[in-house]
């Protein structure tokens, strides 16, 4: 038998290992944890949302009226009149005829890629595709492969040799390193090879764009250019669960062929009823992302001034990684920054290729000035000196 304890050991002298964290607070810029008070830089709660009084009071209204479980999978009983109309939602405000919820982005993304892909079939996806994504090319039976990050040139040479029905799968935004993808150019591409274009886009909707409607409005690109589009809810939105949006052909298929929707219990009918009041929130609210772009530009000047610049990412979204190495030191400078009552987590791998651990600081429009000021000084503090 497989001797887990040993393992463990391995994983641990590799500085590999990890534990959740329990939290004693509600999300915000600074969290509870431990017996003390944390300032937060590593949620993906960019536009503040997660503790919102409106969206919290919209769950408990919901829940009150009409309970906490939704009781069956959406094709059983479990689908509510908040999940139709969310879903109704959803697909005005990404431009698409139909939305489909999912209770996870991790759940999305396999039945998309099982549904959409099988023996035969090519999936092409970036290197640095978030996990869900490489775990449903594999799913879907089909010949997975990967090009070059950010690489339309590399993704093209590829399709010019797949076989099979062709899928090309990315983020809109690199969950790890915080870059746009390169949407017209990939869409160009499929377009040549009538292949198809799926993008999820967990870290763009909300944060990205006018409204936030996501890195795809950032480009102007409709649905001819990118007939699948994802999103997830527990990002920006500050809720939890997923949603695909595209042709109600796409929709009805997935509602019969997506294993990962179809033997799943419907999340709450409360929850779909709070994202309902976020995403009203996250249209109507501009200043959140024109705070956040602030943030950003504020967090990026105090790098440089500093003489990190060069670990940076070129990154203008809110996930703003700092580039240390070997798994070691991102864990010790995280440490650092620990000591100092900073949470930033350190991203090892497998989760980031070897040699690039980081600390991934994320920015959220509930920081205030102040707060990042105190991130640069412990920054300063916490980091090696440059070369
Ligand atoms: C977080 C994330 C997911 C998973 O979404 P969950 O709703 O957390 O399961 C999928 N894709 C990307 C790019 C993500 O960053």
């Amino acid at each position: 038998m497989r001797d887990l304890a040993v393992e463990l050991a391995a994983l641990r002298a590799a500085g590999l290992y990890r534990a959740p964290r329990t939290v004693d607070s509600a999300q915000g810029p600074v969290i509870a944890s431990g017996g003390r008070e944390w300032l937060n830089f590593c949620s993906n709660d960019y536009l503040g949302l997660a503790a919102d009084a409106r969206i919290a009071q919209a769950l408990a209204t919901a829940a009150a009226r009409r309970g906490c479980g939704s009781g069956a999978a959406h094709l059983v009983c479990g689908h509510s009149a908040e999940h139709a109309a969310l879903e109704e939602e959803l697909a005005a405000f990404t431009g698409r005829p139909r939305a489909l919820l999912f209770s996870t982005g991790y759940l999305a993304n396999l039945g998309v890629l099982a549904a959409l892909a099988g023996r035969g079939d090519s999936v092409l996806e970036d290197r640095l595709n978030h996990a869900s994504l490489l775990d449903g090319g594999r799913l879907s039976g089909a010949r997975l492969s990967r090009y070059a990050h950010a690489d339309a040139e590399a993704l093209e040479a590829k399709l010019a040799v797949a076989g099979g029905e062709r899928i090309v799968v990315t983020d809109g935004v690199f969950s790890m390193d915080g870059d746009v993808a390169p949407l017209p150019a990939l869409a160009d591409a499929c377009r040549r090879h009538a292949a198809w274009l799926v993008v999820d886009d967990a870290h763009g909707f909300g944060a990205l764009g006018p409204q936030g409607r996501g890195s795809l409005a950032l480009h102007g690109l409709d649905a001819e250019a990118v007939p699948v589009v994802i999103g997830t809810l527990g990002k920006a939105f500050g809720t939890s669960g997923a949603f695909v949006a595209g042709s109600a052909e796409l929709i009805e298929y997935l509602i019969q062929k997506a294993r990962p929707y179809i033997y799943t219990t419907a999340s709450s009918p409360a929850l779909a009823a709070a994202t309902r009041a976020s995403l009203r929130i996250v249209q109507a609210e501009d200043w959140r992302r024109a705070r956040l772009a602030a943030l950003i530009a504020r967090f990026r000047a105090g790098a440089e001034q500093l003489g990190f610049g060069a670990q940076l990412l070129p990154s203008t979204t809110p996930i703003q990684p700092i580039v240390i190495g070997t798994a070691e030191d991102a864990l010790a400078a995280a440490q650092r920054l620990a000591d100092r009552g900073i949470w930033v987590t350190a991203i090892r791998p497998p989760t980031v290729p070897a040699g690039s651990a980081r600390l991934r600081v994320t920015l959220s429009a509930a920081h205030t000035d102040a707060q990042l000021d105190r991130l640069l000084d412990a920054l300063a503090a916490a980091l090696p000196a440059p070369a």
